[in-house]
C-alpha cells in the first residue's frame, strides 16, 4: 500500500464503482451480468435470476422527522423492486437487513415492517431472510431483491440502437419537488413547533418522495403487448444522468424534446412556487423511480396509445452527442447534472 490518499469525491460515486469493478474478474459461467447494470443476471437453466441490492441510511436517504416508518419500509422495498423492473424481470423474493440504535422500540420495528409487508403484498414478493444488528447511527436498512425472467426478456442498459425511440413512464421531477416541500415544512416546524405544517396542497409531490411505486404495472403491460425494450433502466438519479448511462452502455447518442417531457401539474406549480425551474427538476430530479427505456421503431404502434408511456426522443449515432431540443427549437447539449434551463 502506498501512502497516497485519494478523496472519494475525486472519483464520484460512479467513478468509485468503476474503480471497484476494475479488480473484479467473473469466474462462473452462470454470471451473465455482474456490476454495471440495475441488477446482476444469473443463469438458472431455463430462466435467469435477477439480483439487486440497496442500502438506505437514516439522515442520508430518509429523515424520520417527516418520513413515517411504514413509508420508509415500503420505499426500501420499492426501490429494489424498481431495479428488478429495470431489467424487465419479475421480483419474487427479498431479504431485509436492519441495524437499529436504542432509540427504536419493538413498536417502531413493527411500524417499519408494516410498510415492508404492504410492499411485499403489492409486488407479490416473499420476505425470505435478512439480518439484524445494533447501530450507533440510527436506522439502516439494506434490502436485496431477487427476480426472475426468461433470458431473452432481459433488457440491459447496453441494448439501445440508433433510431430506437426513447420512452419514459409516468411523470418526472415530483420526488425532488416533494423533498423540497418536506424540508421547508421541517424548518418551519423546527423554528416554531406550534405551527402546523402546510402539506395538504402538496400531497402528490410529497407522496412521490415518501412512498414511490416501482413500475411493475408497466413491466406486466409490456409483456402483454409483446414488447421487449431494447434497453432499460430506472430513473433514480435523474433523467439526464440516466440518459448518459444508457448512451454510454449502448454507445449511442440521444436527442430529446423539451415539449415531450412529462411533468405533473402539481410538480410544475410547486417548482415555480419554490423558484425552481420545472424542466431542471424533470432533467435532474432524482428518486422518481419511473422507467426509461428504448424500443425498436417497429414496436411503436403497440405502445403509441398507452396513457402512461411518453416518447421523449430517439437515439442517435454516438458522435451526434446528447441534446435537448427546447420548445423554441434550439438544441442544447445535455449535461448529466446541474443543467440550467434558460
Ligand atoms: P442503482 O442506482 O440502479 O441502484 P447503482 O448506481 O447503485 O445502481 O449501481 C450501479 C452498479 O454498480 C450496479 O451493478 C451495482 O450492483 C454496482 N455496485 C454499486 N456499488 C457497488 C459496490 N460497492 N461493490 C460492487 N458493486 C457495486
Ligand atoms: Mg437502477
Amino acid at each position: 500500500m502506498s501512502n497516497k490518499r485519494t478523496e472519494i469525491s475525486e472519483l464520484g460515486e460512479f467513478g468509485l464503482i468503476d474503480h471497484i469493478n476494475t479488480r473484479v474478474q467473473l469466474k462462473n459461467s452462470s454470471t451473465l451480468k455482474g456490476i454495471g447494470d440495475d441488477a446482476a443476471i444469473i443463469d438458472a437453466g431455463d430462466h435467469v435470476k435477477v439480483v439487486s441490492t440497496d442500502l438506505l441510511l437514516e439522515g442520508v436517504h430518509f429523515d424520520l422527522a417527516y418520513a413515517p416508518l411504514p413509508h420508509v419500509g415500503f420505499k426500501a422495498v420499492a426501490v429494489n423492486v424498481s431495479d428488478i423492473a429495470a431489467m424487465n424481470a419479475i421480483p419474487k423474493q427479498i431479504t431485509v437487513s436492519i441495524a437499529l440504535s436504542n432509540r427504536f422500540s419493538v413498536e417502531a420495528v413493527d411500524a417499519l415492517y408494516s410498510g415492508i409487508h404492504a410492499a411485499c403484498e403489492h409486488y407479490g414478493v416473499d420476505l425470505v431472510g435478512g439480518d439484524t444488528t445494533a447501530s450507533r447511527s440510527g436506522l439502516v436498512i439494506s434490502i436485496t431483491a431477487i427476480g426472475e425472467a426468461k433470458k431473452e426478456e432481459i433488457s440491459y442498459r447496453s441494448g439501445a440502437k440508433v433510431n430506437d425511440i426513447l420512452c419514459v413512464t409516468g411523470d418526472l421531477g415530483g420526488a425532488l419537488v416533494g423533498l423540497q416541500i418536506l424540508e421547508r415544512e421541517k424548518q418551519v416546524y423546527l423554528s416554531n413547533p406550534d405551527m402546523k405544517p402546510e402539506l395538504e396542497k402538496y400531497t402528490v409531490v410529497t407522496g412521490r418522495q415518501l412512498r414511490p411505486d416501482a413500475r411493475m404495472d408497466i413491466i406486466h403491460e409490456l409483456r402483454e403487448l409483446g414488447v421487449v425494450p431494447t434497453s432499460m433502466m430506472d430513473i433514480s438519479d435523474g433523467l439526464a444522468s440516466e440518459i448518459f448511462h444508457l448512451c454510454k452502455a449502448s454507445n449511442v447518442g440521444a436527442t430529446i424534446y423539451e415539449d415531450k417531457l412529462p411533468i405533473d401539474k402539481q410538480t410544475y406549480d410547486t417548482a415555480v412556487e419554490l423558484n425552481m425551474d420545472p424542466i431542471t427538476c424533470v432533467l435532474n430530479g432524482g428518486e422518481d423511480y419511473e422507467l426509461i427505456f428504448t424500443i425498436d421503431q417497429k414496436d411503436f404502434a403497440k405502445l403509441e396509445k398507452h396513457p402512461d408511456i411518453h416518447f421523449i426522443g430517439h437515439m442517435t449515432k454516438p458522435e451526434e452527442g446528447k441534446y435537448l431540443v427546447t420548445k423554441s427549437g434550439t438544441a442544447v447539449q445535455l449535461k448529466a447534472q446541474g443543467w440550467k434551463h434558460f
